[in-house]
């Protein structure tokens, strides 16, 4: 497989402000956005021993449908456990689950038995670990490599924070995100457990209100709606929204042109919209 790198920088413009967007969705048809850059590594280098690949998390996780790539790619068997699977998703399945289940993950309900067998690859909840290093980095040079000495303010949402982090490590540039899974303490907690120094930390920017993981909300909708229409980009429902809605009302804290990092997550979009589409019909009924 050939990934489309380095992924493009494009200018757009969104409410009169000029931004850059790094378009890591473009990256591959199947294999895109941040879990590519995570698991980057694990397609470049020989696993002799591997035969299977194990992991755990929600039912319509991108790194789930990831894994599912990478696994059918290298011809590895994937088994995927999650808690639950809501009889709906089961006998309707659609987004990133199906396109998961179509590439042969094995789903499976309960909880993960890590015996650590030489022929099986664990692979952290969301991708986080050592090895998304790897991945994160190559976007970094390629950042380098566009701007040069050209000051750019880097923002993109964070879920682990593993990849904002990684970014500051690696560029030269100031680094700004936004808890989308817990607060912000919790995302420092996520940082310091990557790396104790806090020099490398990224800036941490609060949003206007609360929101929940994964959660509906109408100004999530709203903004992803307007940001199709104004830049031609679709951006993903679950961590932009928020992204951009944070970064829209932090923008005097910037002090150079944005480059916002587009994760991918497009799959996922499907049961997004599919949630939306009820909350909307349920309000109007
Ligand atoms: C996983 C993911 C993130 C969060 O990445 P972290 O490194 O966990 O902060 C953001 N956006 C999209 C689309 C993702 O799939």
């Amino acid at each position: 497989m050939t990934l489309n790198l380095p992924s493009p920088i494009q200018k757009v413009r969104f409410k009169n402000i000029d931004f850059f967007i790094k378009r890591d969705d473009l990256i591959d048809r199947d294999f895109s956005g941040n879990k590519a850059r995570k698991f980057h590594y694990f397609l470049d280098h020989d696993f002799p021993h591997i035969k299977r690949v194990v992991s755990y998390g929600s039912s319509q996780s991108n790194a789930m449908y990831s894994l599912s790539v990478l696994a059918k790619l290298r011809g590895w068997s994937f088994d995927y456990y999650v808690d639950h699977v809501s009889g709906y998703l089961r006998e309707n399945p659609h987004g990133n689950y199906a396109y998961a289940l179509q590439n042969g993950m094995n789903i499976i309900e309960g909880e993960m038995k890590k015996e650590s067998e030489s022929d099986t690859l664990f692979i952290s909840e969301g991708g986080r670990g050592k090895e998304a290093a790897y991945g994160i980095k190559k976007m970094a040079d390629e950042i380098v490599g566009f701007f040069g000495d050209k000051k750019v303010d880097i923002f993109l949402p964070s879920g682990t924070g593993t990849t904002a982090l990684f970014l500051q490590k690696y560029l030269p540039y100031d680094v700004y995100t936004t808890a989308c899974v817990g607060d912000e303490e919790y995302l420092k907690k996520q940082f310091f457990m990557l790396d104790n120094d806090s020099l490398v930390h990224p800036k941490i920017l609060k949003g206007a209100k609360k929101y929940h993981f994964g959660k509906l909300y109408d100004e999530f909708f709203k903004i992803w709606i307007e940001l199709k229409q104004e830049t031609n980009i679709v951006f993903d429902l679950v961590y932009d929204p928020k992204g951009w809605l944070c970064m829209m009302k932090n923008i005097e804290v910037f002090k150079h042109p944005v480059l916002y990092i587009h994760q991918g997550g497009i799959i996922g979009n499907e049961s997004m919209i599919k949630r939306y589409e009820r909350k909307i019909s349920e309000k109007i009924r």
